[in-house]
Order: C-alpha cells, then structure tokens, then sequence
C-alpha cells in the first residue's frame, strides 16, 4: 500500500480470517506470462512443506502471453509434487495440479457436476474446472490448522493497520476467531493491539459466544451483534428485487428471499433480547424494505441495528432508515468491480444502486450526521480493501480514468470528505494508531 496517507479509519464489512487467508496465497496478478506464473508457484513451493497445498490466486489468464492455462503436470512439476491450484481473478475458474485432483476424486470417470464443466482432452481431464466444478476441489481441500488461523488473523489485522484501519467489523465471524484474537492481543502483537475488532457471528454462534464473552472481550474485541441472511447476491441474480429481472433464475423473478417475514421478526426478536443488534445481509431493493419493515415492526430497544449492503435501496426506503434508528452499512467499492454485472444484470435498477446521496439526505432530514447512519466497508477479501476504492466509487461512481459517461448513478455521488467521515472510526481519537 501507499504508505498509510489515512488514519482512524474504520472498515464496517469485512472477513477478517478470509482476508488473511488471501494474503497467504500466491498472488499472481502482477504476471505477465504463464512462465511468469508458474515460476511464482515454484517459489512458493519451495519454501512449503512436502504435502501443504499450494494455493495461487488473481490469475488473468487472458492477460498472459501465452493466452492458455496450465495443465494439472504442469503445475504438479511448478510444485514439486504438492497439491497446488492456481484460481482465476473472477473466481469462476481454476485449475489443479495432478495430486490435487487425485485429492479430490477427479478422474476420467468424474461426470461433470450440475452447474460445472471439469475440461477433458482425450477423456483425461485437463486440470481446468469452471464454475461450479471447483467446488470439488474446495471440498478436498484440507481445514486450515488453529496456528494457520491465526496466523491468518494476524496477517490480515498487520495489513489493515497498515493502511490505516483502527477499528473493523467482521460479518460472519466464525466461532473460533474470538479465542484466537483475544491471544495475539494478549501476546502484544502489533496488528491485533492496534485494530478494534468487532464480531458478528451468526445467530446461534452468537448467544453460544455470549456465554464465554467475559473470558476474552478486551478493549479491542467484542461481540458486536448477530449476523441474518436475508437475500443472496446480485451476481447470481438471487438478490431480492422489487422489480423482477430481466433475465431471472428459472422460478425466481425477483432473485431469493432467505427468510420468511416470520422468521426475521423472530430473529431481531431474539437480538433485540440478547442486546445483540443484528446485521442483516440485504442487497435487493425488496431485501431491505422487508428488513426495515421488520425492525419497525419489531421496534429494538437495543442500539445499533444494521442493514449491510443495501446495494439497491428504493426511492420509497431510503428516508427510512435513521427515523428506526437503523444504520445502513455500504461498500461503494463494490461499484467498480460491479459495474458491468449492475448493466447486465439489473439494467432497469442501475440508477437505484449505491444511493448514498439519497441515504444521507434521508439521515440529514431526520437530524442525523451522514456518519450516524451510512457506515462504509468493502467486505474484502471479496475486493481488496484500499480506502482509495471506497472514495473512489463514492465520488465519482466510475473507475479511476474511465469516462464520466461510464458513471452508474452519478446523482448518488458524494463528496470526498463526507465519504471520510463515514470511514472514520469514531474511537480514532481516543485510540492509539
Ligand atoms: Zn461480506
């Protein structure tokens, strides 16, 4: 990164132990060449032991001269025999190496499954699996070790303070994570000492954590609240929309609700209950009036309630928000990556995406700073979390040098210092950094 040019940031959406297993892996963005490629491989091999995976990531195989993937010898001899895969930049593709296969249970006999291709030449599959055919060798793929998680947590927390981060929210955190944390913060590790790290496990995880919670809460870890699945994603068009898409899913119109209106009432319930706000993952338009609908309904006495991504919000919710008291958490960043899935997938909802303007204007009628209600993050490892990003796409609502006619909702953009001020972690100034 540039040398930390921010402090007292806040990253409101992350994950924290797949951030950190990301930067663990081989990153092949900056090759060139194939060559290129396998040569990092091989380097990365050489200092592993014999037997651990090897995992390589970002490729753009598009991008490399030789325009071609590896195949499954190749890269077995890249890595010295261990099982290794190398994954495209877009997720959708990857390939492994001939122990990694065999790992998995992939041969010529392996029919494709729903959804995948496993690529074949002469009945032998290649190595290259798409889609769906990659979780074959994700299932295969051995557990991370506890030292290998934390190590990955540490990572993870080392590069965030070094962009600037003192505070982050992790959204899905999982069980063993409070443990780990609580122990680098104990052993002085700079990262974890530095960083406030807030966790939203599930639900259930939740009221289990709670119990334990006074063994390694600490000044800089807490339990924060819940985390709900209300929706699914915009890619794979199961975010829940008002308007159906263009193009649906056979059998769902408007993308997939994940919870009955029922259930969700019942869920914030039990949060409210707890004293554990939820965080509900809504990225549909229908999602997050379904989420407003149930908090006004059922009317939290606790602080802090959440909708995260709120990636289309309708004319008719936006001034709904700071009224319930209920903090809209939104990764403008997405906006960059997202631009030609918003074109191709919800063409007639784009001006509806990132309505940040909209949302500050709804907090600002009601009495409430931007901050109070629109919190920013960048849910990386799913993009990477520079800060730049989030500015970038929150004030110009395009990728840096494209033109100003690519803008997805240009009316939405906010100015770089109210941008900020949703980053700023509001502890920044009591807080060490
Ligand atoms: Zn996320």
């Amino acid at each position: 990164m540039s040398g930390a040019p921010f402090k007292g940031l806040r990253d409101a959406h992350l994950h924290l132990a797949e951030h950190g297993e990301a930067l663990s892996c081989v990153d092949l963005s900056g090759c060139a060449t194939l060559d290129e490629a396998l040569g990092a491989v091989s380097r990365a091999a050489a200092s592993a032991p014999s037997g651990q995976w090897i995992k390589a990531v970002k490729a753009r195989m598009h991008g490399w001269r030789e325009g071609r993937w590896p195949d499954a010898r190749e890269l077995h001899d890249a890595a010295g025999g261990r099982p290794c895969i190398v994954r495209s930049f877009d997720h959708h593709a990857l390939v492994a190496s001939t122990p990694a296969l065999a790992a998995a249970g992939v041969g010529p006999g392996t029919p494709d499954p729903e959804g995948g291709v496993i690529e074949r030449r002469g009945g032998e599959p290649t190595g290259l699996l798409l889609e769906n055919a990659c979780n074959l060798i994700w299932r295969a793929m051995p557990e991370p070790s506890l030292d290998e998680r934390r190590e990955h947590l540490r990572r993870a927390l080392a590069d965030l303070a070094g962009m600037g981060f003192v505070e982050v929210h992790d959204m899905l955190s999982r069980p063993w994570m409070s443990g780990l944390i609580a122990d680098l913060a104990a052993s002085g590790d700079a990262g974890a000492s530095a960083v406030r790290v807030w966790l939203y496990p599930r639900l259930e995880e939740a009221e289990q954590l709670l119990e334990t919670a006074e063994t390694w809460q600490r000044e800089t870890l807490r339990l924060a609240g819940a985390k709900l699945f209300l929706d699914g994603t915009l890619n794979s068009r199961t975010a829940w929309m008002l308007e159906p898409y263009p193009e649906p899913i056979a059998g769902h119109p408007h993308g997939k609700p994940m919870m009955s209106a029922d259930a969700l009432e019942a869920a914030l319930s039990k949060c409210d209950i707890l004293g554990l706000p939820a965080a509900i993952h809504a990225i549909g338009d229908a999602a997050v009036r379904a989420a407003l609908d149930a908090i006004e309904r059922v009317s939290p006495s606790t602080m802090g309630f959440r909708i995260e991504h709120c990636q289309f919000v309708d004319e008719a919710d936006v001034g709904r928000f700071a009224p319930l008291g209920v903090i809209a958490g939104v990764q403008p960043c997405h906006l960059l990556a997202d631009v030609e899935a918003l074109r191709r997938v919800t063409p007639h909802r784009a001006h509806r995406a990132f309505p940040l303007r909209d949302l500050i204007d709804g907090a600002a009628r009601a009495g409430f700073a931007p901050e109070e209600i629109v919190w920013l993050g960048s849910d990386t490892p799913v993009v990477r979390p520079d800060p730049e990003d989030n500015l970038q796409a929150a004030v110009h609502r395009r990728r840096a040098g494209a033109p100003q006619a690519d803008a997805i909702a240009p009316e939405q953009a906010i100015g770089r210092d109210v941008a900020l001020a949703c980053m700023r972690s509001p502890d920044a100034e009591n807080f060490a950094d």
